[in-house]
């Protein structure tokens, strides 16, 4: 029996919940899950509650159905599924849900991730949440054509097309096993990675053009700011491949990206290439994340919060170069 199935043994109502700013992993994983147990257990009432996903992701089955704000009246689940969520506050507005559920499973890959739940699957080893449902959650025999293209959205944007250092030969498997299940795993990447509207180009490339390069080059930060994402008619979920595209400028450690969310509040995004922890920085700013891949929010002027993360990154550079 399948660790999902043993948990929904005499459930009769579920739901499923995610990440605020959901990513392709967390919407895949959420998306994976509903569309295995409305196949498998069609008995069970369940719902999944996300902030508003992009609707680059809307060719996955049941998307449609996201219920993106809590109901007047809360209900109280037999079981609640976190998943790809690295600790509660990240449930957001949906927390509460969690909170009056008689049971709950959490998910997840996520070094920072304590277990917040009755039950933990956390891998910090592996890419992604989707890769921990298939390998450790789901009956890999009863996975369908539509559960497989949501598990391997979330295994593409996770790895960032099988490119990032979590990709191992376990995630490579997996994914050819999707694969071979006849889904249309290049129009997935190329429609719901690479490709960009316009104006996702115009903001991408007003970040490049604006990027400073700092520490001795070793690292880059670029700054959008919340008039720009007006003028532009962008919103947070334009952002998505920004700092991954300062990342790969040649010489460049650790990238960050910032947008303005409310007057001197700041998104930040960080990557690194091989020596820096980001998730320990980001961890320090009351944010977290993956060893290459982390962020948090932070306040204050553009300039003190630059300064603040620099610290921590130079000191990171510095011990690594002692060694
Ligand atoms: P991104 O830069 O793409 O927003 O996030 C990179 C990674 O760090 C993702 O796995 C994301 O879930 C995690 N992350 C980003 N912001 C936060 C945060 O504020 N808190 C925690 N715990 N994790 C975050
Ligand atoms: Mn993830």
């Amino acid at each position: 029996m399948s660790l999902l199935e043993e948990k929904l043994q005499g459930v009769k109502t579920a739901v499923i919940l995610g990440h605020i700013h959901p990513d392709g992993d967390c919407i895949g994983s959420c998306l994976g899950v509903y569309n295995y147990v409305k196949d498998e257990f069609p008995g069970i009432d369940i719902n999944i509650y996300l902030e508003p996903p992009a609707e680059k992701f809307s060719y996955m089955r049941y998307f449609d159905e996201i219920k993106t704000s809590l109901p007047k009246e809360l209900p109280q689940a037999d079981l609640c599924i976190c998943l790809d969520s690295g600790d509660k506050d990240r449930l957001g507005g949906f927390l509460p849900l969690l909170e009056n559920a008689k049971d709950s499973l959490v998910v997840d890959h996520h070094i920072t991730n304590i277990g917040y739940g009755r039950r933990n699957v956390i891998a910090p080893d592996a890419s992604s949440t989707c890769e921990v449902l298939y390998d450790q959650v789901l009956d890999a025999e009863k996975i369908s054509r539509e559960t497989a293209v949501c598990l391997y959205t979330g295994i593409v944007h996770d790895t960032g097309v099988f490119q990032h250092s979590n990709t191992s030969g376990k995630t490579m498997a997996i994914a050819g096993k999707l694969i071979d299940m006849g889904i249309p795993f290049s129009d997935i990447i190329t429609d719901s990675f690479y490709k960009k509207t316009y104006v996702q180009n115009q903001i991408m490339g007003r970040a490049l053009l604006e990027s400073v390069c700092f520490l001795d080059n070793r690292c880059i930060f670029s700054v959008i700011r919340k008039r720009d994402m007006d003028f532009y008619g962008v919103t947070s979920k334009d952002m998505d491949g920004i700092v991954d595209q300062l990342r790969v400028t040649e010489g460049v450690e650790c990238a960050i990206f910032l947008y303005e969310t409310a007057f001197q509040e700041f998104r930040v995004s960080m990557r690194s290439n091989h020596i820096v922890d980001v998730s320990k920085v980001a961890a320090y700013f009351g944010g977290g994340g993956h060893i290459r891949a982390a962020g948090c929010t932070m306040s204050g002027r553009i300039h003190d919060v630059i300064n603040n993360l620099s610290l921590h990154i130079e000191e990171q550079l510095k011990t690594a170069s002692s060694l």
